[in-house]
């Protein structure tokens, strides 16, 4: 897991004549987790309507791509005349192209048509979970892969039995834009973290890096921070969702190739230039495993990341200027 490290409020000196800027925070639940949001302004009135403004985008968004609303465009979606193009929301049009070139980029690792395996394996509820039989298993996988859709223009065309599950993008997305609904309403410093998925606007008006602290998969101790000078950070872990047999853990994050839960590695931490890129490199890179993730984080411009496995942690190198991480 991943935390903003902050400070209770901080105020940095004001130019001769003008208001300090002040931190502003508020938190909901949202999207089946927490959102924190902080924006520096000089007064609460304007910093309590911005914070109203960056909740109501990501409220909006949920409302579009969550798998658990009967009414959201994505179960109509799913559930629509497949074969027949379906025209899709300005921002549906632009999660699936997105979530369509982290599959390109990650060879399949990343793919939004997991569903089926998703539902066979029972992570809709994880209570309800346990091993599928195999012969359940391989039918899943038959309607799962980038091949089950396309898009033409704002239209997409599924093939008989895909369905789409946004979980592994959605939330980077509905960072990235409360980020712009901030930064369009004047807001120059905001930090939005959405259940551990944190993107950041402009520089703190005390001119240091935002913080943010890694949580260790199994102790949750404090493992390390990264200095954030612009860009996001996302986490993809076993802890989310998850259900042990026989001391064997199964957890949310299934391998499309092969149609079973990731196993042998605990989190995966990603630094990218937009939490849409962070989210989705996090959980393709948790697929690849901590050698090929890495080597497909140091591939891509502005990424970075840090993979926890039981015996080991690794990262990339810091060689951009946008980040820095420090392990403990
Ligand atoms: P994240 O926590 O961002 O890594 O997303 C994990 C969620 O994405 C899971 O709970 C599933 O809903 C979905 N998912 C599982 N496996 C994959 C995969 N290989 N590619 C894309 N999404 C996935
Ligand atoms: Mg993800």
């Amino acid at each position: 897991m991943i935390r903003a490290l902050v400070s209770a409020v901080l105020l940095c000196g004001p130019a001769l004549g003008q208001e300090p800027l002040q931190r502003y925070r508020d938190e909901w639940t949202v999207m089946a987790t927490v959102l924190d949001v902080s924006v520096y302004r000089t007064d609460a009135t304007t910093a309590a309507a911005d914070l109203q403004a960056a909740h109501a985008e990501i409220a909006a968004l949920d409302r579009r791509m969550s798998l658990y609303r009967a009414d959201s465009e994505l179960v109509a979606l799913n559930a629509s005349d497949h074969g027949a193009p379906v025209s899709l929301s300005e921002p549906m049009a632009e999660v699936l192209s997105a979530a369509r070139e982290f599959t390109q980029l990650s060879g399949g690792a990343f793919d939004i048509t997991v569903m089926p395996l998703v539902d066979v394996w029972g992570f809709y509820h994880v209570s309800r979970a346990s091993v599928p039989e195999a012969r359940l298993i391989e039918s899943a996988r038959t309607r799962v892969g980038p091949g089950m859709w396309s898009l033409v223009g704002n239209s997409v065309v599924l093939k008989s039995g895909a369905r789409f599950d946004l979980g592994g993008i959605a939330k980077g997305f509905a960072v990235d834009r409360a980020l712009a609904s901030l930064r369009a309403r004047g807001v120059t410093a905001a930090l939005v973290n959405l259940g551990g998925t944190i993107g950041v606007l402009g520089a703190r008006p005390d001119a240091q890096p935002w913080a943010i602290g890694i949580d260790h998969p199994r102790t949750q101790k404090l493992m390390g921070r990264i200095k954030l000078w612009r860009g996001a950070v996302a986490t993809s872990g076993d802890n989310d969702r998850y259900f042990e047999i026989n001391g064997v853990r199964y957890a949310h994050i299934i391998d499309p190739r092969t149609g079973q839960p990731v196993r042998n590695i605990a989190s995966l931490t990603v630094i990218a230039p937009t939490a849409t890129a962070a989210d989705a490199l996090s959980t393709a890179a948790f697929v690849l495993g901590p050698e090929q993730g890495l080597a497909l984080l140091r591939a891509y411009p502005g990424a970075g990341g840090v993979a926890v496995t039981s015996t080991a942690v690794t990262r990339t190198e810091n060689r951009d200027q946008a980040f820095e991480v420090e392990l403990e």
